[in-house]
């Protein structure tokens, strides 16, 4: 018999109908009850089994995650929650598992345990849920861009252009780093390298994005992005994936609608379709939050903050009204802040960022119009010659979920910025080719998937929110 999946058993099976599961086992219990799971959903299939017809050597075989194939008949449930449960007539041992040696034991492990045991953990309810949650949160991205017209475009990984200017890059070579050809300088001679040339892992699809959406209208990347910087924080990976709209004839408000609407969309689709597993993970992230100090709880479950965000417009505001604020504010004053905001055009630290999100406004924030000196090089400058048309989203708990910009679209602007920055102009030619050939008012953001994930799941470490995070002395498995 063709086996089903656990979720469409438990969804849609019929009393007295045959059925056959396959999956690993949960736990064993009385020799007579198997709770199998199959990841399709949380919930784990109840089936019974007659130990007194299983031989011997198969039932001792029936461990916690050994792999069964399980056909049977489908009965009214004697236990609760569930209609169904399986009455087991016979048992197929697929995969055999060692108890002993089985690192996950039916008992509560610690995250950071788990973290070691990244192959294994997937079969846990709180990484499945995560990881479910993950997936139903991809599939709402693409449909959100595609019912929005938008086309998705792949950005290279490898990157040949030193100048994304997002952060650390990692270097791309074949050469062999013990014994490198040198040029005449002493300095390592890339054009023996595979490319000819110096590469380096990508940080950002934006420049390639802005040139396809200068063509196809409205696009968006969503994939793999690296960044070297030794940040071993709860919100910084090495290796993240980012979704990067780029749209043609867009100014910042524009934007920030996109952004917002975007956001509150794709939460909407995951609140309806991960009902369960969110509710899961909003025990599991209340119990987390009972364990911290009254001041650091959140004054929200994991459903109320999706739902609030869902249902409120962010706070949008500019950067000077942001410092005033801080500027005047009670941590400020009191000398509380690592980092005191003593003048304007300082960058906005973490401290300042959960302030204005958790303390002062009570909700999702909008940062714009930043100082053009804590920006990249390529956001449309002001009038006022000191701000450019950049934007932040905060999201309470996370910190920046989204940075974006209007893009600089006046080629004059452009160079005299990138001479400004000591930037190599050679570097750019192309991108500078976008502004001289049809240049048009244009703008786009980067929202860290993994971010929105940590969001969504009320997970505290963005390690454990994708499969096998890579971080400074980490890149296991
Ligand atoms: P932060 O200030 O938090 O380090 P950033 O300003 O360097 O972020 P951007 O270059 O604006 O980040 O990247 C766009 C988005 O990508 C960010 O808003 C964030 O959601 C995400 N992001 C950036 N760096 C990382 C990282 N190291 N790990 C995971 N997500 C990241
Ligand atoms: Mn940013």
């Amino acid at each position: 018999m063709k086996a089903v999946k656990i979720k469409n058993v438990l969804q849609t099976g019929a009393v007295n109908t045959p059925c056959s599961v396959q999956g690993w086992v949960r736990t064993f219990r009385a020799n007579r009850f198997i709770a199998l799971n199959d990841g399709s959903t949380i919930d784990n299939l109840q089936c019974v089994v007659d130990f007194e017809r299983l031989e011997e050597s198969l039932l001792k075989q029936i461990t916690t995650s050994a792999a069964l194939h399980l056909e049977g008949t489908l009965v009214e449930s004697q236990g609760s929650g569930q209609k169904v449960e399986l009455q087991v007539e016979k048992i197929t041992l697929l995969g055999a598992s060692d108890p002993e040696k089985y690192p996950i034991q039916p008992k509560k492990h610690s995250l950071e345990f788990l973290r070691e045991k990244a192959h294994l953990r997937v079969r846990t309810t709180t990484f499945s849920s995560v990881m479910r949650v993950r997936s139903a949160l991809a599939f709402a991205v693409h449909e959100f861009f595609q019912e929005e017209g938008f086309f998705y475009v792949n950005t290279p990984i490898i990157t040949g252009s030193d100048a994304e200017g997002a952060g650390e890059m990692f270097h791309v070579s074949t050469l062999d780093p013990k014994n490198p050809p040198l040029t005449e300088s002493g300095d390592i001679d890339y054009k023996s390298d595979f490319f000819g040339k110096e590469t380096n892992l990508t940080v950002s699809g934006q420049l390639e994005a802005e040139a396809y959406a200068l063509g196809l209208g409205d696009v968006y990347t969503f994939g793999p992005t690296f960044r070297a910087e030794n940040s071993n924080t709860t919100r910084h990976l090495a290796e993240f994936w980012m979704i990067e709209p780029e749209m043609a004839f867009y100014d910042l408000n524009d934007n920030m609608d996109l952004a917002e609407k975007f956001i509150t969309s794709v939460l909407k689709k995951v609140l309806s379709r991960c009902e369960k597993d969110l509710l899961f993970l909003e025990e599991r992230f209340n119990n987390e939050e009972k364990s911290k100090p009254q001041l650091e709880r959140s004054p929200m479950g994991l459903l109320e903050k999706i739902r609030f965000v869902v249902e409120n417009d962010f706070k949008r505001v500019s950067y000077t009204e942001a410092y005033e604020i801080l500027r005047n504010s009670k941590p400020n004053k009191k000398k509380k802040f690592q980092f005191p905001i003593t003048e304007w055009g300082v960058d906005l630290q973490s401290e300042h960022e959960r302030y204005l999100v958790e303390k002062h406004f009570n909700c999702p924030v909008i940062l714009y119009d930043y100082p053009a000196n804590i920006k990249a090089f390529y956001m449309r400058r002001n009038d006022d010659e000191k701000t450019v048309r950049a934007m932040d989203i905060l999201f309470p708990g996370i910190g920046e979920i989204v940075g974006g910009s209007q893009r600089e679209e006046r080629l004059e602007v452009l160079e005299k910025r990138i001479e400004e920055m000591g930037i190599d102009k050679k570097e750019l030619w192309w991108y500078l080719d976008l502004r001289r050939f049809g240049s048009v008012p244009h703008s786009g953001f980067g929202l860290g998937f993994e971010r929105l994930v940590q969001f969504t799941t009320g997970m505290n470490n963005i390690r454990d929110v994708i499969p096998f995070p890579r971080t400074p002395q980490n890149a296991s498995f």
